[in-house]
């Protein structure tokens, strides 16, 4: 436990990959691990997992050209959601656009799970490839709720080939490398990548995710830390319903009891997420859902190997398996700042959920019409350059009213991160019994402060005595800090 948690307390280096590949990287595998041994132990878990074998989109891409070093108007650091949005929106609308990523035709890796109707207010419910009509929560042994909420899983290759598709279209090149740093004049910037590669450009985009490669940050980075483990699998049963996703599982009966297991699990509690595909197939994940330094992996494979062994299910063999560790809340980046940032780099995470993809690709088409409409193209129109250009699209990203709600979700981690097993599920049985609208949309960030200070009550209403007072002697220090912080920002 203690490597890896001071792993996950290593202080980032801006475009050194940051935690290690064993806290961090999601790791893709398509081999079957062709035992019916169930998971007796952690090791037992990690054993069926199978090497790793990174999947490739067959794409042929319209590359940078070096030789010609020709400026373009926008390059974007990072092929993940946030990046390839951002390219493929600012290349519709005629601007010319270089993604620089290391593996530009790579399927992404995560298992991305959201709500049916963030997907669809997009139009990508076809990005999605199984869909559950509800999603359920067990409290503890006797407390159950079904939540009349469709979730799904991203089809993450289709999502990724679609927005590639549309970015080769409308003329984006690519450049297979990591970049370095970037060097800043006047009106424009040059990329330097690690291959050698030069790439100037009006605007550049840092879309690294939790690399944070060229964004700066000019506050202790303190965050808290989701960390989870998942692995899809093909089982002999489960006891799932193939209708109901499982959003949170907080039943601790798998660890015995006053073994140590069960009181660090009650210090900081894991849960089961599930997506049952089939009665044999399914995706399982123990995680953290906040923890600060975050809880270790070997800790968490431990917790699901007893959980599933009690549950009875019988792992035959695992199709992938993912390591999950991402950062939440934390301080924003410096605002503004020349390179422009969106997604994990840009502090887009939901510091209460860790959940973030529908948020982005949401917020996508603003940093890409902000980009469009200030940048100085050189046809006549009064465009922006340089810091000034910057500026005007950090004000898109992050204006005042979504500073001020990231504050409150940054409260409400800092309330979860205090809170034990039963504090957890006082909390959760609460917050799921508030009418739809504010779970809904604290869950999709859709609420902002004055709705969401109506929500603090309404969940407050909802407590039981024994919460309200928890949350009281909990929730003091960390809403002084909020409020603290919310005048501290005074820039509108
Ligand atoms: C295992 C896992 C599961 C997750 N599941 C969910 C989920 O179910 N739902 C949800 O909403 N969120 C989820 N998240 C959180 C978040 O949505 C994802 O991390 C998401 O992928 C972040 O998107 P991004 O585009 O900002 O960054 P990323 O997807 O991390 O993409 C960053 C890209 O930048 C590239 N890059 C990094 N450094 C450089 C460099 N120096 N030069 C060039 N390129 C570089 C990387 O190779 C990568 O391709 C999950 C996160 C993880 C780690």
């Amino acid at each position: 436990m203690a490597a890896a948690a001071l792993l996950l307390r290593t202080h980032h280096h801006p475009c050194k990959p940051p935690p290690p590949p064993a806290a961090r990287a999601p790791v893709l595998c398509r081999a079957a691990a062709g035992t019916s041994a169930g998971p007796a132990s952690a090791a037992a878990l990690r054993s069926l997992a199978p090497p790793t074998r990174p999947e490739l989109l067959s794409l042929d891409l319209p590359r940078y050209d070096p030789s010609r070093a020709r400026p373009v108007d926008l390059a974007v650091v990072g092929g993940g959601p946030a990046g390839l949005a951002v390219a493929q929106r600012v290349a519709e609308a005629g601007l010319s656009v270089c993604a620089v990523d290391p593996s530009p035709a790579l399927v992404w890796p995560n298992n991305y799970g959201v709500w049916v109707d963030e997907f669809e207010a997009m139009g990508l419910s076809h990005c999605l490839d199984t869909v559950w009509p509800s999603a359920s929560v067990f409290i503890d042994d006797g407390r159950f709720k079904s939540l009349d909420r469709p979730y799904a899983r991203v089809a993450r290759r289709k999502l990724k080939s679609t927005m590639m598709d549309r970015c080769v279209a409308n003329g984006v090149v690519f450049h297979q490398a990591k970049v370095a740093k970037a060097v800043h004049y006047d009106a424009s910037s040059i990329l330097i990548c690690d291959d050698g590669v030069s790439i100037p450009a009006t605007i550049v985009l840092d879309a690294t995710g939790f690399s944070r490669c060229l964004v700066q940050y000019d506050k202790p980075y303190n965050p808290g830390y989701q960390v989870a483990y998942g692995i899809l699998a093909e089982v002999d049963g489960h006891p799932f319903d193939i209708d109901k996703m499982l959003f949170m599982d907080w039943r601790d009966s798998h660890l015995p009891e006053g073994s140590e297991i069960k009181e660090r699990n009650r210090r900081i509690p894991t849960f089961l997420y599930a997506m049952p595909f089939s009665p044999t197939r399914i995706f399982l994940e123990e995680t953290s859902l906040v923890a600060r330094p975050g809880l270790a992996m070997d800790d968490i494979q431990e917790r699901m190997a007893a959980r599933l062994r009690h549950l009875g299910i019988r792992v035959r063999s695992v199709e992938e398996d993912e390591r999950c560790v991402i950062p939440m809340g934390g301080p924003l980046p410096v605002l503004p700042q020349r390179v422009v940032g969106i997604g994990g780099t840009a502090g887009m995470v939901h510091p209460s959920t860790g959940y973030m993809v529908a948020r982005t690709l949401a917020t996508a088409p603003i940093v890409a019409d902000a980009i469009v409409r200030f940048l100085d193209t050189g046809n006549g129109t009064a465009g922006l350059a340089g810091d000034a250009l910057s500026a005007e699209v950090w004000k898109q990203l992050w204006p005042a009213k979504r500073r001020r709600q990231r504050e409150f979700f940054c409260f409400g981690m800092d309330i979860l991160l205090k809170l034990d097993l039963e504090g957890t599920r006082r909390f959760f049985d609460a917050f799921f019994d508030l009418e739809p609208h504010y779970w809904h949309g604290f869950l999709s960030s859709r609420l902002f402060l004055p709705e969401l200070l109506m929500f603090g009550l309404a969940l407050f209403g909802n407590a039981s005595n024994t919460s309200r007072l928890e949350i009281m002697a909990k929730g003091t220090v960390p809403l002084g800090k909020m409020i603290g912080n919310l005048i501290q920002d005074r820039d509108g």
